[in-house]
């Protein structure tokens, strides 16, 4: 039986399809390719191009394969995107959510690993934040992710369709090889912008905000690296598969880079200046996230590889400096 990735073509998706395929997986992968690349999908995996939205594209392809599990990361993920369009972000997270469930209850598909996010908890009330503190986002993008997470709960208690969603904090990184990177557009994210300002094929950067109550006045984040997040996807499929109930796990690293301390980082990693000046705060940035991970740990037996930012960046600076124009699909 077949493991469908949704969002297979994308950043996440793509470094996930491999460690699927490399943990012996079949594999199949869903994408609308609106920001996903095809290049970026492994040749061993059967690549169906269509939107999650569209019921008859997702029924054309469960009647054609035998599914046994869905891996979700097809959904918009920029928060400040999120701020200028919450409507764009709603009908193709939410919404889709509501079709893929649709589609899952129709095949007798009945279980989904989900990509959330470290933003369903919006501004936190301790560090670090575990799975159980309250889930307040302070965006459109988090919301967005909330309400997918609340709607596989009630699909769970209806259909007993059993989910894993996997709250995401900071994701960076590439695959060690470099075959697969990151490759945005626009690109909004801290350290590929540094990295393409570091390579020279990008201006300048641009600190949101150094006012915040933090050690340097700038934002806090938990980086981890895109192989170690795969990985937590494999873990968490067999997690379903061994028949334990639904539940949810942070993904992070526990510790907190600040943007400044990032730059440090990334000049120190790549030997360039990296020139950067000070901006106003990006609207709907919470000051400081960091997840407590044991849960992940402890339950699911998650172990991160790529324990160090230095690590993080060098694999992310290797894509870079290998793929200046990224898969050079877009304009
Ligand atoms: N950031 C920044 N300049 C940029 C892009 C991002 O200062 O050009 C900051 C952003 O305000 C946040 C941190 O970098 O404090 C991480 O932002 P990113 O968009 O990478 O991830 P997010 O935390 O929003 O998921």
């Amino acid at each position: 039986m077949a493991i469908a990735v949704l969002g297979g073509a994308g950043y996440i998706g793509s470094h996930t399809v491999k460690q699927l395929l490399n943990a012996g997986e079949d594999v199949i992968v869903l994408d609308n390719l609106i920001t996903g690349h095809q290049q970026a999908i492994d040749s061993r995996a059967r690549f169906y191009q269509g939107d999650i939205r569209d019921y008859h594209f997702l029924s054309q392809v469960f009647s054609q394969e035998d599914v046994e599990g869905i891996i979700h990361f097809a959904a918009f993920s920029i928060v400040p995107e999120s701020m200028k369009d919450p409507l764009k972000y709603f009908d193709n997270n939410t919404g889709g959510m509501i079709t893929l469930l649709e589609a899952m209850h129709q095949f007798g598909i009945a279980k989904i690993v989900f990509s959330s996010t470290a933003a369903t908890y919006g501004e936190p009330t301790q560090i670090p934040i575990k799975e159980t503190d309250p889930q307040i986002p302070t965006n459109p993008y988090g919301e967005s992710k909330l309400a997918m997470e609340k709607i596989m709960h009630w699909a769970d208690v209806a259909y007993g369709i059993k989910f894993i969603a996997l709250r995401y904090f900071n994701v960076a990184g590439a695959m060690p090889d470099h075959t697969i990177g990151e490759d945005h557009h626009p690109e909004t994210h801290l350290i590929p912008i540094i990295l393409q300002v570091a390579a020279g094929t990008r201006d300048g950067l641009q600190i949101f905000g150094d006012d915040y109550p933090t050690k340097d006045g700038t934002n806090v984040r938990d980086y981890v690296h895109v192989v170690d997040l795969a990985d937590a996807h494999v873990l968490a499929l067999n997690y379903l598969r061994d028949g334990h109930a639904s539940d949810a796990f942070n993904l992070g690293s526990a510790t907190g880079f600040s943007n400044l301390e990032i730059l440090e980082a990334a000049r120190r990693v790549t030997g360039q200046a990296i020139p950067a000046t000070i901006g106003p705060r990006r609207a709907g940035d919470p000051s400081t996230l960091i997840a407590a991970s044991d849960k992940a740990k402890s339950v699911l037996g998650w172990q991160p590889k790529f324990d160090n930012i230095d690590q993080i960046l060098e694999t992310a600076w290797n894509w870079h400096q290998t793929h200046p124009q990224g898969y050079g699909d877009r304009a």
